[in-house]
C-alpha cells in the first residue's frame, strides 16, 4: 500500500509532549531495569513501542462520553450501551464486562476447563496459557507449520492445521476438550491472520465431534481488515460484516478491549449458551465485580461501546495497518530481518538473525530489545524464550522457533515522522548488531516471567558496546573505530542476511 494513498483519518486536538534522554542516562535506567524494557520507567522512553494493549489514543466523542458515565452499582446505562455496542458488532449473546482481557480468561477458564483438559489452540499467547494452565489444562498448539518460519509468506499464517487438530482430538478425546481456542491475528506468530475458510472448516470440525469453540477475538477487527485484502470473494465486504461472520463460527469469545477496541482499559466475555453465561456471571461477582460492570468504571464501559464503533471503520482500520506496514517495508527496503507478512499490530524483528553471534541460551531478542533501547530511546518488547516461559514438566527453558523483538504500534498515537526515527533507530542498530552482548537471567519469577524478570549481560555491564570497545565489529561496516578495533572478520552482513 503507497503511503501516498492516504494520510490519518484525524487531526490532532491534544498534545503530551515528548522527552529524550542522553544515550548515558538510558545506558543507566536500562541498567536498573535489568536489560528488561518491561521495568523501564515510561519517562525514561522517547518513542513507546512496548505494546499496542490499552496504549490506543481515545478519539474526542469518546473522551466526551466519559463525561456521561452512569457510576450505579448495578444495572448501569453504559453498560446496555456496551452490550448492544457488542452485540451489533461480535454478534453474541450474552455480554459480561470485565477489567481487562485475562479476566474474561480467568472467567473462561475456571468455567470450562478441568483439570487433566488439553486446550488446542493456533499458538500460545502469555496469559491466555497462564489461565488455561492455571486451571489444571494442558495447551497444545495445532497452528500450521507456516507460522512458525518468519520468512514465509502465506497470507494467513494464523491458521490451523487441521491434522494437527485431529491428532490432538484423537490422543486426548473429544471428552477432555472444554474448548478450541482459536486467536484472531495471532500475537505470538507476528500478527497474522486466520483465514474465513479456515474457521469454517475448523468449525465443521468441531461440529463433527461435539467441541466448543472459543474466540479470543483480542484481534478479530484487524484480522477482519486481512480477511477483506487478502481472501478471495471478500473484498467487497464491509469489516463490520466480515468481523460478524468470524464471530458466528464460534460459541463465545475472550476479548481485551485494550487492543481494537480503542481504550486504555476494559474487555469482555461472551458467551453464546445461556446456561455457561450463568454461571459466568456468577464467577465474575466474585472475581471482576458485579455482572454488569466486571470491573470497569461506568465511563470506561461507554469509551469502550464507542471505540467499538469507531474500530470497525474502514478509514481507521486502513490507516493502523497501514501504519504498521509503512514502518515494515522501510525495513525490508533496508534489508533488516523481520516476520513476513508484516503484521496487523506491529514489526516483528527476526532477532535470531540479527544476533547470530548470540547463542538462544542469552536470549537474542530480550538483548536486542534493551540495545535498541540503549541505542534510541525507543522501547519495544521481547516475543521468545524468555516470554516462552519453562516446561511445566521438566522445568527446561522452552525455545521457541521464532525468537522476535516486537515493534508494537499503539493505534492513533505516533505519525509518520515517528516511524521513520523508528526505522532509522533500527537500522543504524543492525549496521553494528554485533555490538550487542547475550544476557543471563539474575532473577526469574515464576510466572509470566518476562514482565519482571531481571538481567546482567553475560561479559561486562553494558548490553551494547560503544564504537571501538571490545572486540570490534564482525560486519567490517561499522565506524572507524571499530574497524581500527582488534578483531575484525568480514562475516556476512547482518544487514543482508541473505546476501
Ligand atoms: C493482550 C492480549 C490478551 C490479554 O488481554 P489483557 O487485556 O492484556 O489482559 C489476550 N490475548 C491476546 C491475543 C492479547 O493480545
Amino acid at each position: 500500500m503507497s503511503r501516498r494513498s492516504w494520510a490519518e483519518p484525524y487531526k490532532i486536538k491534544m498534545v503530551e509532549p515528548l522527552r529524550m534522554m542522553s544515550r548515558a542516562e538510558r545506558e543507566e535506567a536500562i541498567e536498573a531495569a535489568g536489560f528488561n524494557t518491561f521495568l523501564v520507567p515510561s519517562r525514561a522512553v522517547y518513542i513507546d513501542l512496548l505494546t499496542d494493549s490499552g496504549t490506543s489514543a481515545m478519539s474526542d466523542r469518546q473522551w466526551a462520553s466519559m463525561m456521561m458515565g452512569d457510576e450505579a452499582y448495578a444495572g448501569s446505562e453504559n453498560y446496555f450501551h456496551l452490550e448492544e455496542a457488542v452485540r451489533r458488532h461480535y454478534g453474541y449473546r450474552n455480554v459480561i464486562p470485565t477489567h481487562q482481557g485475562r479476566g474474561a480468561e480467568h472467567i473462561l477458564s475456571r468455567l470450562l476447563i478441568k483439570p487433566g483438559d488439553t486446550v488446542p489452540g493456533n499458538m500460545y499467547f502469555t496469559t491466555t496459557k497462564a489461565h488455561q494452565e492455571l486451571a489444571g489444562g494442558r495447551f497444545v498448539d495445532v497452528i500450521g507449520d507456516r507460522a512458525h518460519d518468519p520468512d514465509d509468506e502465506s497470507p494467513f499464517k494464523g491458521n490451523i492445521d487441521l491434522f494437527k487438530l485431529e491428532r490432538v482430538v484423537k490422543e486426548a478425546g473429544a471428552a477432555r476438550i472444554p474448548y478450541v481456542c482459536v486467536q484472531c491475528n495471532v500475537n505470538m506468530a507476528g500478527g497474522q491472520p486466520i483465514s474465513l475458510e479456515n474457521l469454517r472448516a475448523v468449525r465443521a470440525f468441531c461440529d463433527r465431534h461435539g467441541i466448543r469453540i472459543m474466540l479470543d477475538a483480542t484481534r478479530a477487527v484487524e484480522n477482519a481488515y486481512f480477511i477483506q485484502q487478502r481472501e478471495a470473494g471478500q473484498s467487497e465486504r464491509s469489516i463490520g460484516d466480515i468481523l460478524l461472520e468470524v464471530c458466528s463460527l464460534s460459541d463465545g469469545c475472550t476479548n481485551s478491549g485494550k487492543k481494537d477496541c480503542l481504550v486504555n482499559i476494559g474487555g469482555f466475555l461472551c458467551l453464546n449458551d445461556d446456561a455457561l453465561a450463568e454461571e459466568a456471571r456468577n464467577l465474575v461477582v466474585v472475581f471482576e465485580g458485579l455482572h454488569t460492570y466486571g470491573g470497569l468504571a461506568g465511563r470506561d464501559m461507554e469509551a469502550m461501546a464507542i471505540g467499538i464503533e469507531e474500530s470497525v471503520q474502514q478509514d481507521h482500520i486502513r490507516a493502523r495497518i497501514g501504519q504498521v506496514e509503512y514502518l515494515g517495508r522501510l525495513l525490508i527496503k533496508a534489508g533488516v530481518p523481520i516476520v513476513r507478512p508484516i503484521g496487523g499490530h506491529g514489526v516483528f524483528l527476526n532477532a535470531a538473525k540479527m544476533l547470530p553471534h548470540v547463542p538462544r541460551e542469552q536470549f537474542p531478542a530480550q538483548a536486542l530489545a534493551a540495545a535498541l533501547y540503549v541505542e534510541s530511546g525507543v522501547r519495544a518488547m521481547e516475543r521468545g524464550a524468555v516470554s516462552a516461559g519453562r516446561d511445566h514438566a521438566t522445568g527446561a527453558n522452552l525455545y521457541p522457533r521464532l525468537e522476535l523483538v516486537r515493534l508494537t504500534i499503539p493505534r492513533r498515537v505516533y505519525t509518520q515522522a515517528h516511524m521513520d526515527v523508528t526505522a532509522e533507530s533500527v537500522i543504524e542498530l543492525a549496521r553494528h548488531a554485533d555490538h550487542v552482548v547475550g544476557l543471563k537471567f539474575t532473577h526469574e519469577p515464576k510466572h509470566l516471567r518476562f514482565f519482571q524478570a531481571r538481567f546482567a549481560p553475560v561479559v561486562g555491564s553494558k548490553v551494547l558496546r560503544g564504537h571501538g570497545e571490545g572486540a570490534g565489529c564482525a560486519s567490517g561496516r561499522c565506524c572507524g573505530a571499530c574497524r581500527g578495533s582488534s578483531r575484525v572478520v568480514s562475516a556476512a552482513s547482518t544487514l543482508n542476511p541473505g546476501a
